[in-house]
């Protein structure tokens, strides 16, 4: 089918392989059930393309990547590949198109199935019902400001050291998301630094707050210290709606948020670049959190529920479909509330099935939520 909508899929290695071929069927669905149609291309990326092409990102993906609406990704990465030069590790395929797609704004959700609360480590009455959604800064801060190193100093010892630094554009550009995707979820977002002890802290707070005047009085904006924040997470996660933190901050509050939702196979993520001039669509990828699980690649073991889901963030951010978004969600919902488990998120009482078993269970929902 015909389509303007152009979607670059990119695979990987393992289980990316395999819940990709997943996600094409969910694919196939909305285009026979609701005529929603992509303009489809496939690379290989990561351990499959250094194989292939003795890289493990070609010029061609890349431009192909750039030019496409958006970026559906599986996982990279395996042992087989532990001792090739830095440049050539599967990784490095996607770390690359972060970079030069500059995608500065990753979406991470926390969302806690009912049928899933027991997988959580936290109890059940502080996790039930939770959806909330970290904004991390992808591009600036610690990770890559400049000066960073390693010197060596005139007594023999040595220095090492990183910048947080963030200019007023980086801060307004990640807040301006984080305002956004308050609008279209519950109206609310906290701002997270320490800007008690950080300069680039205070000017976080002051740039948010700033833009919060100029556009966002229609959304409620808070801030907390990161430190706090980390606390209030573990304690009484459902006072969050939007967290909007820097790259450093950002990447050790997800992960404390992800464990409270209890799997790595039920983690979907999106990265966000600017809109496009005439489009107004973000560059984006969407991919699930976890890697290529080489463990259980190729056993019909893997959870296909992160891929689907990180497809359901496409459809909402890239595309504007909303309606088909809340449709693969809540077909995502009834396929656990049907008791179906892959191994991974295997509880008492419940069916174990594979890959193949959950994406029929998927599709059956969709059925049945279609009729
Ligand atoms: P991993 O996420 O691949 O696996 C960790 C554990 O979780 C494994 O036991 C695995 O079997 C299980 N698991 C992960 N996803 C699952 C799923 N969908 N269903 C069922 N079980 C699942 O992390 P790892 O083992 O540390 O790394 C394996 C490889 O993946 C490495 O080469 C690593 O560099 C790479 N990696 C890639 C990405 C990415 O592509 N974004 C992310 C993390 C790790």
């Amino acid at each position: 089918m015909a389509s303007n909508r152009k979607v670059m899929v990119l695979p990987g290695d393992g289980i990316g392989v395999e819940v990709m071929a997943a996600n094409l069927k969910v694919i196939d669905w909305l285009a026979k059930h609701k005529s929603l149609a992509f303009d489809i291309s496939e690379d290989k990326v990561g351990g499959a393309a250094y194989d292939a092409y003795g890289t493990p990102l070609r010029d061609e993906t890349l431009a192909d990547a750039v030019a496409s609406d958006a970026v559906l990704f599986g996982a990279v990465g395996g042992p087989q590949y532990d001792d090739l030069d830095f440049s050539l590790k599967p990784e490095r395929g996607l770390l690359a198109l972060r970079k030069e797609m500059d995608l500065f704004a990753n979406l991470r959700p926390a969302i806690v199935f009912d049928a899933l609360v027991g997988a959580s480590t936290l109890k059940p009455e502080i996790v039930s019902g939770l959806n909330i959604m970290i904004l991390r800064e992808l591009c600036g801060g610690s990770y890559f400001a400049e000066p960073r190193g390693i010197d060596a100093l005139a007594d023999g010892t040595r220095k090492g050291y990183d910048t947080n630094a963030y200019s007023t554009g980086e801060i307004q550009r990640i807040g301006r998301v984080a305002f956004d995707l308050a609008r279209k979820r519950n109206g609310s977002v906290t701002s997270v630094e320490k800007s008690n002890v950080m300069h680039s802290g205070i000017l976080w707070r002051e740039e948010m707050t700033k833009l919060h005047q100029a556009e966002g009085t229609d959304i409620t904006l808070s801030h907390m210290y990161a430190d706090n924040c980390a606390m209030q997470l573990v304690r009484y996660p459902k006072q969050f709606d939007v967290i909007v933190t820097d790259n450093l901050f950002g990447d050790l509050l997800s992960d404390c948020a992800a464990m409270l939702t209890g799997s790595l196979g039920m983690l979907p993520s999106a990265s966000l670049g600017a809109p496009d001039p005439e489009t107004g669509l973000p560059k984006a990828m969407y991919e699930p959190v976890h890697g290529s699980a080489p463990d259980i690649a190729g056993q019909d073991l893997a959870n296909p529920l992160a891929q689907f889901l990180s497809f359901a963030m496409m459809l909402r951010y890239s595309f504007g479909q909303a309606e088909e978004a809340d449709l693969v969600e809540a077909a995502v919902a009834d396929a656990l509330a049907s008791g179906k488990r892959t191994g991974d998120i295997m509880a008492p009482d419940c069916e174990q099935i594979g890959t193949a078993g959950m994406t029929q269970a998927v599709l059956d929902a969709m059925d049945r939520r279609a009729r």
